[in-house]
């Protein structure tokens, strides 16, 4: 009954959207492009008005389930410009199956993967001139779903609304790749087992803001969140997943046992990682067993991995009022490698030997709206 046919609506040139001014930096999430893909969904209908029109305000009832009892998910990827104008995606299909997961632990109705592709490559296809091209700069790709049927009753939606916004965002490293300072949280949490943690959902970033906060006033870059229970092992870094380099060699990062997001960078570096010959072992990691192994030499490296930064190296950690520096505060030689294998990776530099990416721009735009 779906149809997922999508109909495009091009923009009239008074509808374009400005584009962004060439002599500040892009940063991240503030531009977007001239289209936005949206689809919306009913019981009797499935999946249907499949569009890509020209960007607007969305109309939504004040009563609409998403905005009193968060039923929303999104993802986040990106699309990348080479350097003979060519468009790549990398692992969307990630992106796909944990839409779909995020959904089921909402009570969410989902789309399949092969729409999910569709939807995202036809938008991009449209918008490609949206594509930045400066070296690093990529266009950030939001596919969002919420529950938008009026009723102010607890319970799973039966409308749904499916969209993609898209834009420019700078290199994350604009001022260099520099390793940040970390605040450990020891009583704010971000998930509890059961709860949402694996979920890219609202609910988890709403959550995470007042810790965010208390990190900044203390002059830290970012919050790292220790479980939820204990208060003692050591789960992400921001919205990132962490890894640790020891001396020997063996990198460790916390285990996907739920209450952390499966990062698909977290998942490549581990690939990586493992491809290289390295020993990578997912393993509860405690706070004190990071501490200790900073001041004993054990430690050499930390880094955060995310689609936004790639790579971000960690500085120092800051504990119950201790403060350890890693890698003395400076950028550490495998997170630097991995930063520039998987960027060359992504930019198809680099010979794509795991079959993460796909090449776009070829692609029949009629032929992926009119499947
Ligand atoms: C999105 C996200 C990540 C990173 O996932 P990627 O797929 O690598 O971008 C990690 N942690 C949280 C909390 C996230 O929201």
């Amino acid at each position: 009954m779906s149809d997922e046919r999508i109909i495009i609506r091009r923009a009239r040139s008074e509808q374009r959207r400005p584009r962004p001014p060439k002599d500040k930096p892009l940063g991240f999430g503030r531009y977007f492009s001239d289209h936005f893909f949206a689809t919306e969904f009913d019981r009797k209908n499935g999946w249907h008005l499949t569009r890509i029109e020209p960007m607007r305000q969305l109309q939504i009832d004040p009563a609409a389930i998403c905005l009193h009892y968060g039923q929303e998910v999104f993802e986040g990827l990106k699309a990348y410009g080479g350097k003979n104008g060519e468009i790549f995606l990398f692992r969307w299909q990630k992106n796909a199956e944990r839409i779909q997961n995020s959904c089921k632990r909402l009570m969410m109705e989902s789309v399949s993967t092969e729409f999910f592709g569709r939807a995202v490559k036809s938008l991009v296809l449209l918008d490609r001139e949206w594509i930045p091209r400066e070296a690093g700069s990529t266009l950030y790709i939001r596919p969002t779903i919420i529950a938008t049927d009026p009723f102010l009753g607890v319970r799973p939606g039966d409308e749904y609304a499916f969209f993609i916004i898209v834009g420019p965002v700078g290199a994350y490293y604009a001022a260099g790749f520099n390793p940040v300072s970390i605040w450990v949280s020891d009583h704010d949490v971000r998930a509890v087992k059961g709860g949402l943690g694996e979920a890219k959902t609202a609910a988890n970033y709403a959550h995470s803001l007042c810790a965010q906060q208390k990190a900044a006033k203390l002059g830290f870059a970012q919050v790292l969140w220790l479980d939820a229970i204990e208060h003692k092992w050591v789960e992400e870094v921001g919205t990132m997943n962490i890894f640790f380099r020891m001396k020997n060699d063996e990198i460790v990062t916390p285990p996907l046992a739920g209450t952390i997001l499966p990062g698909v960078t977290r998942d490549s570096v581990i690939t990586i990682l493992r491809h290289w010959g390295m020993k990578v072992t997912e393993r509860p990691i405690s706070i004190q067993e990071v501490m200790e192994s900073s001041k004993s030499g054990e430690l050499i490296e930390a880094f955060g991995t995310g689609t936004a930064a790639v790579i971000a190296p960690v500085g120092s950690l800051s504990y119950k009022e201790q403060e350890i520096a890693i890698s003395d505060k400076k950028l550490g030689d495998l997170a630097q490698r991995l930063y520039t294998y998987l960027t060359r990776y992504q930019w198809g530099e680099e010979e794509d030997i795991f079959g993460w990416r796909e090449r776009i721009d070829q692609l029949d735009l009629d032929q992926l709206t009119n499947p």
